[in-house]
């Protein structure tokens, strides 16, 4: 039946998805305290003064100590060496206080991404980064899973309920973001497609999914007519650019926009998460939930 009024995408609120979340993990940690002793740790790493890392690691900080956490930032000048901060990863792995570690990316460029991965513990990685980890979710065993997928797979079922037969687009593979997104998805029985820079008319692609994933980092690059009426849209993708206010332009203040031009898709989706408030505030929490997982099972509770 032809609709007289446009669709209007119902807006998925990641951020109070994601305060419901914080809250029952910080009830868990308190019930953890009491009954076992246990303050789950998480460390994490940051070389080098990259403004919106430094952000990002204020708020990990924040939150993990309001989740009742124990909480260590680690801040390396941007001339650390690999062997410097490798040695620091060492030594965290270590630390029976410190459940999860968490080097935050990117590194400066003298630095090797894949060697510092190499160097996590795979119980402590609660970013699912190593090839453990990666290996553990793409075969179906228990795993930390990255951060930010788990996050969107939480929305999409809050979203849709089952997933079952539903055809998902996956834009970008990268290892922390598209990979383990189609995993996931798969796991959950959806036909997974997983697009890229390479991918041909990327837009007829996306056109078939019922779930649409964009993870690539290309403001507003998703348009109303590559989506299917009525499909779940998450839009993953950061791209900063200066304030629109001249004077918080001015005084260095930027605003986030998505992979997604939100205002046109929104009359064409069933739902949508915004940018920002939608997967950004569920990343963090899931990796408290990460943190807690990891806190558990190296102390054998589960
Ligand atoms: P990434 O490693 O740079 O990967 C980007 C992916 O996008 C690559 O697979 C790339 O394809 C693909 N791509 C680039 N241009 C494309 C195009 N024109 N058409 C189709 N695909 C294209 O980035 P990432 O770490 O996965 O992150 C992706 C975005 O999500 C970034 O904006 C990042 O800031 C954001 N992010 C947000 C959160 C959050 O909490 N909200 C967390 C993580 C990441 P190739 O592989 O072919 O190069």
């Amino acid at each position: 039946m032809a609709h007289d009024t446009p669709i209007k995408g119902k807006l998925i609120d990641g951020k109070a998805f994601a305060a419901d979340l914080r809250a029952k993990i910080a009830e868990e940690v308190a019930a953890l305290k009491a009954e076992y002793g246990v303050t789950p740790g998480l460390a994490v790493v940051l070389v080098g003064e990259d403004p919106a890392s430094q952000v990002y690691v204020r708020n990990k900080g924040e939150q993990t100590e309001a989740a009742g956490m124990y909480s260590e930032t680690r801040r390396l000048p941007a001339d650390t060496t690999q062997e410097a901060l490798l040695e620091v990863v060492a030594k965290l792995n270590a630390d029976p206080r410190i459940h999860g570690v968490l080097v935050q990316f990117p590194v400066p460029a003298h630095i090797s991404q894949m060697d510092v991965v190499a160097a996590l513990s795979p119980d402590k990685d609660v970013d699912g980064l190593t090839v453990t980890n990666a290996g553990r979710l793409a075969s179906g065993l228990p795993a930390l899973a990255p951060c930010t997928p788990t996050g969107c797979m939480m929305l999409i079922k809050d979203a849709i309920g089952d997933l079952k037969g539903k055809t998902a687009v996956v834009i970008g593979r990268s290892n922390l973001m598209g990979k383990p997104m189609a995993q996931m998805l798969l796991a959950a029985d959806c036909t997974v497609t997983i697009a890229h820079s390479r991918s041909q008319d990327l837009p007829g692609v996306v056109r078939q999914a019922d779930i649409v994933v964009a993870a690539v980092g290309r403001a507003e690059m998703v348009k109303a007519d590559w989506i299917k009426p009525g499909a779940v849209v998450i839009d993953v993708g950061i791209s900063r650019f200066p304030a629109r206010d001249p004077e918080a332009a001015a005084a260095g203040k930027t605003r986030l926009v998505g992979d997604v031009a939100f205002d046109e898709v929104r009359e064409v989706a069933g739902a949508i998460t915004p940018v920002p408030g939608g997967v950004g505030p569920m990343t963090i929490a899931c990796l408290l939930a990460n943190t807690l997982t990891a806190a558990k099972r190296l102390s054998g509770i589960a």
